[in-house]
């Protein structure tokens, strides 16, 4: 038996209900704040992620790369920004809009080792605000993505929020920092040792214990913020207290990407494990213009959807029930097959969700699957219906039945509130 590859996971029919509860909220949701929907390819040229996430990063690192029988590199999207904002530069759509807006949801993939959490194909919701640098904007996107979580009922999360600066800002703290390291180098993990070296902020997202009771009296980076990261900075915290946003302000948190300026945030949900970050992102200003498009602030963040659906779950949220009743059709021979045909299509086109006996069967085991299916509502047409022109509707709940003469299949549907 051929198995599916190590880290990915079959979505199968019992748990898509919750991807697609969770997309299309997503989708009403941001399309009231004015985003759009956007799909890009889920390969691209190598050196675009390596230009815009790092090399040195962990989803940098992590890729899924191969060449192409023209011996191109390229590479499975480990994420989406770095290709909204390619084709946000390839499209030159910076002529049309000062302010463009963007959501996507779909696969990413990053060859890591497959935890409770992390798989090597995941999911992801997101959405980019290119062109506007006000604290705003922060603000807003911040404030969307709470309401969403809000209104899918979770409420055990909170946010963390830090500013990394702009790049003149972020390299005097990260000398600082790098002196910091280096001074406790001895009692830091091995991947500390080497973060310390050329990854310097990522040694700050350390989870070991005694990397973690260093990192702890680590300078923050707010002592080292220029004038206008600070203002900025301020300015976003004010506004989310304003529009009724809580969060936390932590001086250590740092991204996994390397394209982040100014404000980044996350938001932790306090029932997940190790892998507690349900949402990441933050302002991204320089990305635009570093992969050759005009300077353009922008900003975004990313949703992981099965630590999103893991999160509802612990809290117990399961999607709304389908709003559509369910009908089987029983058939019992030849000419009732005619008969249960011409019916289904009927109810189909009054949105009924109906499903129809195909092979030849009897009653006993096609009821026997209705109920195991836990369908509502049968419809039997038999040889004896055929001939009288009925068919019969049963309740299987309250074990009803009654007959409908042909003509009259409309009450069907107003029986099942269609
Ligand atoms: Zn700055
Ligand atoms: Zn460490």
């Amino acid at each position: 038996m051929i198995r599916s590859p190590r880290g990915v996971e079959d979505i199968l029919p019992l748990r898509i209900s919750s991807y697609q509860w969770v997309e299309r909220e997503a989708s009403l949701l941001f399309s009231r704040y004015g985003y759009e929907e956007m799909r890009t390819p889920i390969f691209e040229q190598t050196d675009l992620f390596l230009r815009s996430i790092g090399r040195e990063t962990d989803a940098g690192k992590n890729m899924y790369t191969f060449q192409d029988k023209k011996g191109r590199s390229l590479s499975l999207r480990p994420e989406a920004t770095a290709s909204i904002i390619r084709a946000y530069i390839q499209h030159k759509l910076y002529g049309e809009e000062d302010l463009w807006r963007v959501y996507y949801m779909g696969s990413m993939f990053r060859y890591e080792r497959p935890q409770r959490g992390r798989l090597r194909e995941f999911h992801q919701i997101g959405v980019e605000t290119i062109g506007q640098g006000s604290p705003w904007v922060d603000v807003e996107l911040v404030e969307m993505v709470v309401r969403f979580f809000k209104g899918l009922g979770l409420s055990h999360f909170y946010i963390r929020l830090n500013s990394i600066g702009c790049r003149g800002c972020r390299a005097s703290y990260e000398k600082e920092l790098k002196k910091y390291l280096e001074f406790h180098l001895d009692s830091l993990c091995p991947v500390c040792q080497e973060r310390a070296r050329v990854n310097t902020l990522r040694a700050l997202d350390c989870k070991n214990d005694k990397c973690q009771s260093i990192i702890r009296e680590a300078p923050g980076i707010e002592g080292y913020l220029c004038e206008s990261c600070l203002a900025h900075f301020e300015k976003v915290r004010r506004g989310l207290k304003e529009v009724g946003v809580k969060f936390t302000v932590d001086p250590h948190l740092v991204r996994g990407l390397d394209y982040y300026t100014r404000t980044i945030f996350e938001i932790i949900s306090s029932n997940l494990g190790a892998q507690d970050a349900v949402c990441g992102g933050g302002r991204y200003d320089d990305l635009v213009e570093d992969l050759e498009g005009p300077p353009t602030p922008a900003m975004g963040f990313s949703i992981g959807v099965e630590r999103l659906l893991e999160a509802l779950e612990k809290e117990g949220i399961a999607p709304p029930p389908g709003g559509e009743p369910t009908v089987y059709i029983v058939t019992l021979d030849g000419r009732s097959q005619i008969k249960g045909y011409e019916l289904a299509n009927f109810l189909r086109s009054k949105g009924v969700k109906t499903q129809l006996n195909l092979t030849p069967k009897g009653l006993s085991s096609q009821l026997k699957l209705v109920n195991r299916k836990k369908i509502r509502w049968t419809i039997i047409v038999g040889e004896k219906e055929v001939k009288e022109k009925t068919v019969i509707l049963r309740d299987m709940e309250s074990g009803k039945q009654e007959t409908i003469e042909q003509g009259k299949w409309n009450e069907i549907s107003q029986k099942l509130g269609r």
